[in-house]
This record gives C-alpha cells, structure tokens and sequence, in this order.
C-alpha cells in the first residue's frame, strides 16, 4: 500500500519546516518498508497570493483525495488587513470543514532534558504525557441561536448556545477511548455537569460509551477543577476529553505545562482524512532564517502513522529518533539552554533522520 499524503506547507516558517518533516518520513518509510506519495498545494496567504482565496480548489481536491494531510502554519503580517472571509486562517477552518474532523488531540509532553523550560516547578512536571482530546466541531463555538441583538430599552444582548447531541457525544467518547486504549487506558471526562444541562447529557453518554471499553478507567471531573489539576497534579491526566470551548483553553493550558511550543504535534481526525500539524503559528519572526525548530512537526507526522495509517511501530521510531537528538544536546534556539549545541532547522531535521 503507498500513503498519499498531501503536503500544505503553508506561509512562514510552516515552508522550513514541512520539508524537515516530509523526509523523516521517507527515511522511518525506508526502514520500517512503507510507502509514501507526496503532494504539495496552496492554502493560507501564498494561497491568497495567488489564486486570491485562502482555501483554492485545487487544494480542496487534493485533501480529499489524499489519506492524510502534514499542514505547516499559516498567517502573517501581509495579510492581517484583510476581510475575515478571506484571511489566511479561513483556509483552515475550511479544511477541518471540507474533511469533517470533529476531535482533535493535543499532546502535553515533559521531556526530561526540557524540564527546565516549563515555568513551573520540575517536580511538578517532570514525567507528564497528557493528550487533550477536544470536540471540534460542536458546543459553544458553533451552537444556535448565536449572536447579539438589540434590546427594546436600547441595551443589547450577546447570546451563544452549548449544545450537544447524543451522536456528537458518542463520536468525540469513542475517539478518547480508543485514543487511551493506544495509552495508558485512563480517560477523565472534563464537564460543567453541576451547572450545564448539555454537559449533564456528556457525562451521562460518556458514561453509556464507556460500557464498550472495559479495559480503560474512566473519571469525570468539573472543567474549573481540572484547570487547578493541571498545575497542581498534571502526572494523574492520561488523557483529557472534553467540549470544544474547555478543550481549546485547557489544551493550551497543558502546552504550556511543557513550555516549549516549538516541540508540540496535534492531529486533527475523526473524518475521512486527518490533518497533521504543529500547534504553533507560522512564526514571521524567525522565518526564512534556519532558526525554526522542526521537532513539532516531525512528532506532527509521527501522530500521522500511530492514528491515520496504524503504524504504531514507525510512529516510535520517530518518537525515539527525536529523543536521542535531544539527548544528544543538540538544541534549535527556542529551547537552547547553556552547554548545549545550537543548530537551525535543516540540521535539526538532518539530526533525527540520522537517528532513525
Ligand atoms: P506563533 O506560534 O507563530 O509564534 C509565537 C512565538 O513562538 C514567536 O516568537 C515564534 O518565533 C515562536 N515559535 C513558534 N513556532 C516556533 C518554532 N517551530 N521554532 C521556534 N520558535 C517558534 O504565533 P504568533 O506570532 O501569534 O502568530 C504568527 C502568525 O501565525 C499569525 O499570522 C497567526 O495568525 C498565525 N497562526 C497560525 C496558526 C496555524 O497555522 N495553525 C496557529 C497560530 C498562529
């Protein structure tokens, strides 16, 4: 079988490094006798460069005809003025759209040698391995009526819905499972359930889900709880399932636990096609320099093999790959700490290819 995948570099450094990560792949497909396909098309600002939108047919077609999808960033001060319908960022809300992804699966994850980078305490994190499942397709971002009105006294009103149906539930509840089943089998369901009627209504299909999956524990806990545990006690969380509101707060949470954005993969799955990406931004700052580290999306498309294509074992190999790198001492600037060896991009790519 050869895996199709479509590449979407992206604006900024989200170009440096899609390539870094495209190679890694060839090479753990050499060693572990996988076969890769690769294509490459427009979204985001380069997008709006040159076919006018963010989003272009083109690319539309490719995903969909693709088994997974690596997406760089995209953004950047040349196109910040634009009308919101046609900013870089629309092309990905249009993309999870057009592939129907409604979970998507942040990793939190303590290095040992990076421990020193986080901002709290290295006992405290030391050890962590959180993964934030989170509803993206529902809840309080997307539920009606929505919107603010004006109010016969002259006050106006602003009005948002959580809602939540049971197959929404069920869908976002199997994914966490079957997530933790690849894990350490520990699921904590995050709800409001002593306030919120529709989070009365997760907890309780969580629950129902949860009979089809004996061999993973199950807790459940208050979303303002579980932002005090996360700083308090993050080594109880495995992982983390929640609407898509709590979700996009308490994973940027768990990212920072580790402090180091440059390190951080996420996938974006549940539809026909999953998309691979780093959690952070296309980086203007420090694009078209060498100097961004690639680590993020090379773990983006080790995600790709364990929960796109089933690859568990070649997933590892990239896992282990970067860890030796980092072993080694060997540091891109955003996680350069004294004594160790600073390295750009291409070098850093160049470093875990050699440890697969
Ligand atoms: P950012 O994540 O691009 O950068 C924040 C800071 O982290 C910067 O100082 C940057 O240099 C650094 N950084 C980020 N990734 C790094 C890496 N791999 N290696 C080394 N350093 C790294 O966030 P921002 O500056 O707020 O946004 C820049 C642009 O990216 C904006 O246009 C924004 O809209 C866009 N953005 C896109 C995505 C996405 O494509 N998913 C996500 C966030 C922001």
């Amino acid at each position: 079988m050869i895996y199709r995948i479509a590449v979407l570099p992206g604006d900024g450094i989200g170009k440096e490094i899609t390539p870094e990560a495209v190679e890694a792949l060839k090479k753990v497909g050499a060693k572990c006798g996988l076969s890769f396909e690769f294509e490459e098309a427009l979204i985001g600002g380069c997008a709006i460069d040159a076919t006018g939108g963010p989003f272009p047919e083109a690319t539309q077609k490719l995903v969909k005809d693709s088994d997974a999808v690596l997406l760089g960033a995209v953004g950047g001060p040349k196109w910040e003025g634009l009308d919101y319908s046609i900013r870089p960022e629309r092309g990905l809300l249009g993309l999870r759209e057009v592939l129907g992804t409604f979970a998507n699966l942040r990793p939190a994850k303590v290095y040992p040698m990076l421990a020193d980078a986080s901002t709290l305490k290295k006992e405290v994190i030391e050890g962590i391995d959180i993964m934030v499942v989170r509803e993206l397709t529902g809840g309080l971002y997307f539920g009606r009526p929505k919107g603010i009105e004006k109010l016969p006294d002259g006050t106006e009103r602003g009005v948002n819905t959580l809602t939540y149906t049971t197959p929404e539930i069920e869908r976002i509840a199997r994914v966490a499972f079957d997530v933790a089943g690849k894990r350490r089998k520990k699921v904590t369901s995050v709800d409001k359930a002593n306030v919120l009627e529709s989070t009365e209504l997760w907890r309780r299909v969580v629950s129902e889900v949860h009979k089809g999956y004996p061999d993973v524990e199950l807790g459940h806990m208050y979303v303002d709880n579980c932002a005090m545990q996360l700083i308090r006690n993050p080594r109880q969380f495995d992982v983390i399932v929640t609407e898509n509101m709590f979700g996009d707060i308490l994973s940027d949470e768990a990212s920072m636990l580790t402090g180091s954005i440059g390190m951080l993969p996420s996938a974006s799955i549940g539809g026909k096609v999953g998309i691979f990406e780093p959690i952070h931004g296309s980086a203007p700052d420090i694009a078209g320099q060498d100097k961004a580290n690639p680590i993020a999306t090379i773990l983006s498309v080790a995600m790709m093999l364990r929960y796109s294509f089933n690859q568990e074992k070649a997933a590892e190999v990239i896992e282990e790959a970067v860890l030796k790198v980092l072993e080694k001492g060997y540091r891109t600037g955003d996680i350069m700490q004294p004594g160790m060896k600073l390295v750009g991009t291409r070098e850093m790519g160049r470093l875990v290819r050699e440890g697969i």
